[in-house]
């Protein structure tokens, strides 16, 4: 088989979803699809929620091994592969250890609930054994929106979850969907998000602009007029108040959806007045 076919082999679908930061790390599918599968905006999770049985992992640790023999990094694939105990992760990594014994650590997609149903003691020790980031979607800090959004957790939650990953010391890097609530929350939005991410420390802030895609409930909402969808300028003017409220420390801010053409990105706080100049140019074309 060429190199090609051997990656085709190990994952079910043709395109992996990366986040930015982890672009280059190694990915090895250990789940598909999400255990909670019920946000009214995800068109993503596509896939009914299935844990991969040890038999394939280790099958196709193997393949990795042999295409990626020097890396020290892995990604388990899954939308949040986190949500499997800490039994099961820690079975997974022993095996990595054997297949491929560089790799020193780990990341993967996570959901709020998948961090709170974990002991602090659970937590511990999956960041002693290499678990070094997780990557949550918060989408919002505002309480309403996210039970409209039917997100399945609240802001205090989070909040909660992501203080419990500062104790252990395991890096988060959150999504927030900027257009979110609507024009009529859009204030609520952003300075309700801002005043939770405010109280966590976020290694990135990835703001994914909100779209519609036609075969979800919001979609639906939207078309029976209960939701009123923004324009990309309004979005970007709501990001520009997430922005102004935001005193996280050390925190990359990016969002590579802007006015679906542009890239901004930048350090808080100290390249905050560089962000609000580059969204003050854009909105001004
Ligand atoms: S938790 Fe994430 S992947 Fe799952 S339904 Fe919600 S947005 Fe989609």
């Amino acid at each position: 088989m060429t190199r090609e076919e051997l990656y085709q082999s190990i994952y079910t679908h043709d395109t992996i979803y990366l986040p930015p930061h982890e672009q280059a790390t190694a990915a090895l599918e250990v789940s598909l699809g999400c255990s909670w599968h019920k946000c009214t905006f995800c068109d993503f999770a596509k896939d009914a929620f299935r844990i991969h049985p040890m038999e394939r992992i280790v099958h196709d640790l193997k393949i990795l091994a042999q295409l990626r023999p020097d890396d020290t990094r892995l990604f388990f694939l899954g939308e949040n592969a986190f949500c499997m105990g800490a039994e099961r992760l820690l079975a997974i990594i022993e095996e990595v250890r054997r297949s491929m014994p560089k790799v020193r650590e780990y990341a993967m997609y996570s959901r709020i609930d998948d961090i709170l149903r974990k002991s602090d003691q659970e937590l511990k020790m999956l960041a002693g054994e290499g678990i070094q980031a997780l990557h949550i979607g918060v989408e919002s800090g505002s309480d309403s929106i996210l039970e409209a959004r039917k997100k399945g957790i609240t802001s205090a939650e989070v909040i909660e979850a992501l203080r419990r990953l500062d104790q252990v010391g395991i890096d988060y890097y959150v999504t927030v969907i900027p257009g979110l609530g609507g024009r009529s929350f859009s204030r609520l939005h952003a300075i309700e998000t801002a005043r939770m991410l405010n109280q966590v420390h976020p290694r990135n802030i990835w703001c994914l602009k909100l779209k519609l895609w036609e075969n979800t409930p919001l979609y639906e909402e939207a078309r029976r007029g209960g939701f009123e969808e923004m324009t990309p300028a309004e979005i970007l003017r709501e990001e520009r108040l997430l922005i102004e409220n935001l005193t996280v420390k050390d925190c990359l801010f990016e969002d590579t959806t802007v006015l679906d053409q542009f890239t901004i990105q930048g350090i808080l706080p100290k390249q905050k007045g560089e962000l609000l100049r580059a969204i003050d140019y854009l909105l001004s074309l």
